[in-house]
């Protein structure tokens, strides 16, 4: 197939239902008929002539030049992502903190002005606190509950609003809708990381963000193996920014990563409600323990934000966040004593995997900073995976036994 063929070899979409759109949507068959999606691992493509050598690289004729720009595993899994997300564009990236570095820095500049809620993934807040001011980019942390605290920190410099809804790992929620009014009325973009609600439980477009971004090396990916990162937004916001900062820095993701990605959409639905269904049943059990001091799930109606999380998520996500009585000695002998559960910082995978926030992916944070965001030295965030509940509660129950030790 020649690569300006490639367009005419999309399977169209329709108006598909997100399970079927995640089987089909996007692919590109070659002339071999294939069935699944094809890896195409080159670097680059070789044209039939000087003259499309030429027209290719002038943007007169469609085509791929080389796979730092565009690949056609890399774009079917974009158009995927695309179709699901309800985007009118998608770009891939190696990793989700590539595509939030990404989002940011090819929009903002110097003198420009952020406002960030404070309780999001470590990484993100290195870019946003540390990264963005290098550059002359300003940034207010919030916290992301207080609409007020939105409020006054927007100010006429600021360009983009960034945050995680729910955050990492206290499961805090922003109002995405009341935030978007806010920063719009004030002329900035609104860029969400949707990690921990899924394409699936929470469509950030709908409700006014601008910018969508994703860690596909999580539910994406769904089974820990490949990084991976895209960015959804709109055909101006890639034309005026994002394409040529990724064609130029060249955070592309490997045809190889993609290509898992791409196979993965195909039973995110299944593997999304399945650990869905498991994290609540989870939650509850915990939530009847006298060992666990507070458990927090975004499924559970004693949710500090469970009227919001009603209104703008359609289900609870799979990461379970609880503390434990006795802080870190009891929670280092309770992770310690498990046997099904993994230790792990990793989400999102099939398998269960647990963190102790405040020694791992928190650890950077000062103290002070910690304890602002309720990161307590009891707590432990739980990403449930596709094992069976019963097997999972006999791993918890044998983990708090040894803890009370
Ligand atoms: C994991 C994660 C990221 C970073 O993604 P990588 O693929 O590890 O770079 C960003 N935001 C959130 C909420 C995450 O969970």
């Amino acid at each position: 197939m020649a690569p300006r063929d490639a367009a005419k070899n999309r399977t169209p979409s329709h108006d598909w239902a997100p399970e079927t759109l995640l089987v089909h949507g996007g692919q590109l068959r070659s002339g071999f008929g294939e069935t699944a999606e094809a890896l195409f691992l080159t670097q680059s493509y070789v044209y039939e002539t000087a003259e499309q050598a030429e027209a290719r690289f002038k943007d007169e004729e469609p085509g791929f030049i080389y796979s730092r720009f565009s690949n056609p595993t890399v774009s079917m899994f974009e158009e995927r992502m695309r179709l699901l997300e309800g985007a009118e564009a998608a770009r891939a990236t190696a990793t989700g903190m590539a595509a939030v570095t990404a989002a940011l820095l090819s929009y903002l500049r110097a003198g420009d002005h952020l406002v960030a809620a404070r309780a999001m993934f470590g990484s993100c807040r290195y870019v946003v606190e540390e990264l963005c001011p290098r550059f002359g980019i300003a940034a207010t942390l919030v916290d992301g509950r207080d609409i007020g605290a939105w409020r006054k920190a927007i100010r006429p410099s600021t360009k983009a609003v960034f945050f995680e809804t729910p955050a990492n790992p206290t499961l805090e929620v922003v109002d995405i809708a009341a935030v978007a009014e806010l920063a719009h009325a004030a002329g900035a973009l609104v860029m969400v990381d949707n990690v921990f609600a899924t394409p699936l439980l929470q469509k950030p477009l709908r409700l006014g963000a601008d910018v969508v971004i994703y860690s596909a090396t999580k539910h994406i990916d769904g089974q820990g193996r490949c990084l991976g990162g895209v960015v959804l937004c709109s055909e101006k916001f890639l034309k005026d920014h994002l394409h040529t900062f990724l064609r130029q820095t060249g955070p592309s993701i490997s045809p190889f990563n993609a290509w898992v990605m791409l196979k993965g959409l195909e039973t995110l639905p299944l593997r999304v409600e399945a650990q869905c269904a498991r994290a609540a049943r989870i939650a509850d059990w915990l939530a009847e323990r006298p060992e666990i001091a507070r458990v927090l799930y975004c499924g559970r109606t004693d949710h500090p934000q469970a009227a919001l999380i009603e209104r703008q998520m359609s289900g609870g996500g799979q990461v379970v966040t609880f503390d434990i009585a006795g802080g870190r000695p009891t929670a280092f002998r309770f992770l310690n004593a498990l046997k099904l559960i993994r230790i792990s910082n990793n989400l999102g995978d099939a398998k269960s995997l647990i963190t102790h926030p405040a020694t791992t992916t928190h650890q950077r944070l000062k103290p002070e900073a910690r304890a602002e965001l309720g990161i307590g030295d009891g707590m432990l965030r739980l990403s449930v995976g596709l094992e069976a509940v019963e097997d999972l509660t006999a791993d918890l129950e044998a983990g708090l036994a040894a803890a009370a030790g």
